[in-house]
């Protein structure tokens, strides 16, 4: 793993060193309070719709760039609110395969990560919902610390702008969201729905549903109300293992669900949406790989319109869990294309930047450089084991 890559741009919109605005981020103003705002200034309503086409489309990331407002609205948008709420605290950019990796500062000095993939022509933004996690997945970095509060629409939204801002002429603009950061996205569904919604706006971002997976260690109810919310969004329930028993260890917060559960609303959302549900499978070696585990998730998953992303584990110093053996991997890849699910080993993307989530945070959080962290390598890779 690379240590060294360079800082990249720190965000130059940020009023003060090292915080980010106390002005309210313009991506959160809800539309009507921005249109009486402006009405208040003698604005016509449009105004509004062409501020928010300037960031979401124009990537415009100053009131004073937005050529197409009068200069002293724009003075007064620029002492009234911010363009982005959030400011870059660390941008890496892994060269081998162009991933790039922003840890932003929110507005109350919160920590939160962001990754844009590059593979097959595809510009894929992977984002956060939440600063930390109240999941507690065992494996997760996100989770060590629980849960310290939601983001908001606008604060997912900015996470797109910014990965969106990064996208050079090919393919010009980003064509997928991975909705994989820290955070339980269903933990903080309605903010997530208002977010990807204003992705999908024409005039903006434009990034179409089906081009959208959000990812969740399944929560029944909110698998449900997602089901009901009538999107095309892909779904992908990160599973773990195949019973209740195996899967409370890896994942503590199932006590609570159950696999039955989970499953009963994916294949309602199925049901539902006529979208394929994806299984995340992560492989730890002598916990959850062996020929029963293989028969077990057959059996709970054949006759469902599933698909399983198998994501071996990596190695890592201080956690008991070791890679699976390449013939454990491919007897559950066996196994599984028996029972007529199918399957893929997912590769991971970024590595020598540490792109899974809460990693990069966490050092930054401690204070600690890329160069600060050299010789800390088991623990980096304790945390991309994270999906
Ligand atoms: S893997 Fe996902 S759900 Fe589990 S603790 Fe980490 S961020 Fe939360």
């Amino acid at each position: 793993m690379s240590t060294t890559l360079p800082l990249l741009d720190p965000g130059r919109d940020a009023p003060g060193a090292g915080h980010p605005t106390t002005r309210p981020g313009i991506l959160d103003v809800p539309p009507d309070v921005l249109r009486a705002w402006l009405a208040g200034r003698g604005q016509p309503p449009m105004r509004a719709n062409q501020v928010r086409r300037q960031i979401l489309a124009n990537r415009a990331t100053s009131f004073d760039a937005m050529s197409d407002l009068p200069k002293p609205l724009r003075a007064d948008l620029a002492a009234a609110f911010a363009v982005f709420s959030t400011r870059v605290e660390r941008h890496l950019h892994a060269p081998s395969d162009d991933t790039h990796k922003l840890v932003l500062r929110l507005a109350d000095d919160r920590l939160i990560e962001c990754v844009l993939i590059r593979d097959d022509g595809r510009a894929t933004a992977c984002v956060s919902t939440q600063v930390g996690c109240g999941m507690g997945c065992v494996f997760c970095a996100s989770g060590l610390e629980g849960v310290v509060r939601n983001l908001t629409a606008g604060e997912i939204v900015e996470q797109l702008v910014r990965l969106r801002n990064l996208v050079g002429a090919d393919p010009g603009r980003l064509t997928h969201i991975v909705v994989m950061g820290m955070g339980e996205p269903l933990a903080n569904l309605d903010n997530l729905l208002d977010a990807l919604a204003v992705a999908g706006d024409r005039t903006g971002l434009d990034i179409g549903q089906r081009h959208v997976t959000i990812s969740t260690v399944g929560l029944p109810a909110k698998i449900r109300r997602l089901a009901e919310a009538g999107k095309q969004y892909h779904l992908a329930v990160s599973l773990h293992a195949p019973t209740d028993a195996l899967r409370t260890r890896i994942v503590p917060t199932n006590t609570g669900t159950g696999v039955p559960a989970i499953l009963d609303a994916a294949d309602e959302f199925y049901a539902r949406t006529g979208r394929q549900v994806t299984y995340e499978y992560v492989v730890l070696g002598g916990l959850n790989d062996d020929p029963t585990h293989a028969t077990e998730l057959a059996r709970l998953l054949a006759g469902r319109k599933a698909h399983v992303n198998l994501i071996p584990w990596n190695e890592v110093d201080g956690l008991p869990y070791r890679r699976p053996a390449d013939a454990d991997l491919r007897h559950l890849i066996d196994t599984l294309r028996r029972a007529g699910v199918s399957v893929k080993v997912r590769k991971r993307k970024g590595a020598e930047i540490d792109a899974a989530c809460g990693q990069l945070r966490r050092r930054a959080e401690a204070g600690l450089t890329t160069e600060d962290t050299e010789g800390t390598e088991g623990r980096q890779k304790a945390e991309e084991n994270r999906v």
